[in-house]
């Protein structure tokens, strides 16, 4: 982070990982001004989502063995080298975890980075799973450290001196900072106007964020066998979504309802119809964004059906146009998952789990088409569904879904 501007707060919405980490933030404090007449102030408002960030980013930790022996077995098959982008149509990982692991392949001897991508080097690499123990354990006790600063009664300022190792408050184990909230050095009033109330309220309860069109396809689709490259000619529009999984006003309810497992034992997802609230929200993302649409098409769950049929409908009464066809499930041996992690394993596992099915082959033709489904996750198969639609004959298609992951 680079700041020109002189810093005279730093707030902090959500805490970081680790003591080390908030450190480093909030060293920034004061920076341009003239200390300590002007001051600088710091506060950290942890959230109760932070430790499912945590958890989240910890999941991203070194790859599963087999993950790692399938890289090293595609490179050592292609016999040339290989670009990320070609790697990543063969193993299930995201761009970034691929590229991670390769720099940990590379510093272990198994890999080597060439002009044109990758290459393996031959040379016999061991699983150490003890080592990447060892990191996870590591993050672990950050994270408890971070708790511990939260819950500390101590000077935060010593806490987090202590954690740097600090030599110098090893001398002088009694420090205190004397500015600190429990030092009792801190002066912000906790007050809040009720105006300033009402408007962050209305903030958040307003509905609708936007879906951003993908407007290129992955890279090295065609040697997956898919033939598809380049620019999406034409994208869909942008369409509306009542909120992300993680906003604020909406998102716990919309959580709620995506929360896996939230059904039987099994395992699976509770269905029913759209929730009163949210059917609500919905109508009025529909009052802001008023969409032209001549006509509805509706991606099939398998998981909610009820659920994306109740919204179709609803979305058809209200708008006054009919829903003429389905983004269907063909091939359900297919899982809805399949290939989450990386772009063009999903394009080819949608590809082959979902066609367009209309009630009359021209129902599309030069319409304006709105593309109903629940959840957007990564993008993809809302955008060939939508490129679906423009093969059929689709003027404009515009997505709609009850949430945005992420
Ligand atoms: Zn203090």
């Amino acid at each position: 982070m680079g700041f020109d501007a002189s810093l005279g707060f730093v707030v902090n919405l959500g805490a970081p990982s680790s003591p080390v980490a908030y450190y480093q933030q909030v060293g920034r404090a004061g920076r341009g001004r003239d200390l300590p007449a002007e001051g600088a102030s710091v506060v950290l408002l942890p959230a109760t989502e932070d430790r499912d960030i945590w958890a989240y980013f910890a999941s991203l930790a070194f790859p599963r063995e087999e993950q790692v022996r399938a890289t090293l077995a595609a490179l050592a098959e292609a016999g040339a080298p290989m670009s990320t982008a070609a790697l990543e149509t063969r193993v299930d990982l995201s761009r970034n975890r691929l590229e991670t692991m390769l720099k940990v392949l590379d510093v272990d001897g198994a890999v080597r980075r060439v002009r044109g991508g990758w290459e393996a080097t031959g040379r016999e690499w061991t699983y150490d799973a003890a080592r990447y123990r060892r990191v996870a354990e590591a993050r672990e006790r950050e994270q408890q450290a971070m708790l511990d600063y939260l819950a500390t009664d101590r000077c935060r300022m010593a806490f987090l001196r202590s954690q740097l190792d600090d030599p110098e408050l090893a001398a002088d184990p009694g420090w205190r900072c004397g500015r600190c909230d429990r030092c009792g050095g801190l002066a912000l009033s906790t007050e809040v106007s009720e105006a300033a109330v009402g408007e962050a309220a209305e903030r958040l309860a307003r509905p609708g964020v936007a879906i951003e069109p993908r407007k290129l396809w992955p890279t090295g689709l065609p040697t997956i066998g898919v033939q598809l490259s380049g620019r999406i000619k034409p994208p869909a529009e942008e369409g509306r979504a009542i909120a992300r999984l993680t906003d604020l006003g909406h998102g716990p309810a919309l959580r709620e309802l995506f929360r896996a497992g939230s059904g039987d034992d099994d395992g699976r997802v509770a269905d029913g119809p759209v929730p009163e609230g949210l059917a609500r929200a919905m109508v009025r993302v529909l009052q802001d964004w008023r969409p032209e649409v001549d006509a509805i098409v509706v991606a099939e769950s398998e998981r909610r059906p009820t659920l994306t049929t109740d919204l179709a409908q609803g979305l058809s009464r209200f708008l006054r146009v009919p829903v003429v066809g389905r983004w269907a499930v063909v091939d359900p041996s297919v899982g809805p998952d399949r290939g989450a992690t990386n772009s063009a394993q999903r394009v080819a596992a949608v590809g082959r789990r979902c066609a367009l099915r209309l009630d009359d082959p021209a129902a599309v033709e030069g319409r304006r088409v709105l593309l109903v489904d629940d959840l957007v996750v990564t993008g993809w198969s809302v955008t060939l569904a939508a490129a679906g639609l423009h093969g059929a004959g689709a003027g404009a298609v515009l997505p709609v879904t009850l949430a945005v992951s992420g």
